[in-house]
């Protein structure tokens, strides 16, 4: 997600920098992230692969943000909390409103899931490299030669990859505001029609968000392994 506010600092901030980034990381950030997976969790090991999944996976999203955004000419830092992550400008963004167009605002809205989906499409080419299969959604089979054994770690690590970049990159698509198809969908109608805009995209983003609940009841928001 871009433009949200961030959350307040706190002494226990872990700061670095990423390609020339600030990234600043709540310690809710870990919190919510435990909260989440320790429902399907059956030990430690399973809790920390999963842990350090949605940092890499959130991470990898909200840097596709960050170098579209320096694309475009702006310096942006990104920020990790309770609700997910952050990418944003370090000018005041208002103030650089005369750069800003609709193209950049959907291009760099795009590129958090892009980045997704790239990450996704790597962990998958390795898997045909080292001949491993692994089951998904739908039906789908990843990769080829020997399925992984049921939940081992390897198998959990490479499920949640897929599971985090795919699945959740496609929900963050959607055209609900504040995801990123939301932006880009505002971004669309605004281009379409600048005085109703706002409006129609805010009625499509209450359409669709009764979609979110529905995914979440098909298990789209919870770890379900697939065996093969
Ligand atoms: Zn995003």
């Amino acid at each position: 997600m871009v433009f949200l506010s961030e959350p307040p600092p706190t002494q226990a901030d872990l700061h670095f920098s990423l390609f020339g980034f600030p990234v600043r990381i709540s310690p809710w950030f870990w919190a919510v992230s435990a909260l989440m997976g320790i429902r399907g969790a059956t030990g430690p090991a399973d809790l920390l692969i999963w842990i350090a999944v949605i940092f890499v996976s959130i991470l990898v999203h909200e840097l596709g943000h960050a170098f579209a955004m320096r694309h475009y000419g702006w310096n942006a830092r990104i920020t990790l909390y309770q609700f997910g992550g952050l990418a944003s400008p370090e000018s005041n963004w208002s103030m650089q409103q005369s750069h800003n167009s609709p193209k950049s605002q959907i291009l760099i809205s795009l590129a958090g899931p892009a980045a997704g989906f790239m990450l996704a499409g790597l962990v998958i080419a390795v898997l045909y490299v080292a001949e491993r299969k692994i089951g998904f959604f739908f039906g789908l089979t990843f990769g080829t030669g020997q399925p992984f054994e049921f939940r081992s770690p390897p198998h959990m690590l490479v499920h949640d990859l897929l599971f985090v970049n795919i699945l959740w990159g496609l929900v963050n698509l959607l055209p609900v505001y504040p995801l990123d198809g939301g932006q880009v969908s505002r971004e669309l109608f605004m281009l379409y029609s600048p005085r109703r805009g706002i409006v129609q995209s805010l009625w499509l983003s209450v359409i669709a968000g009764g979609a979110v609940p529905l995914l979440r009841s098909c298990g789209w928001s919870s770890r379900a392994y697939t065996s093969l």
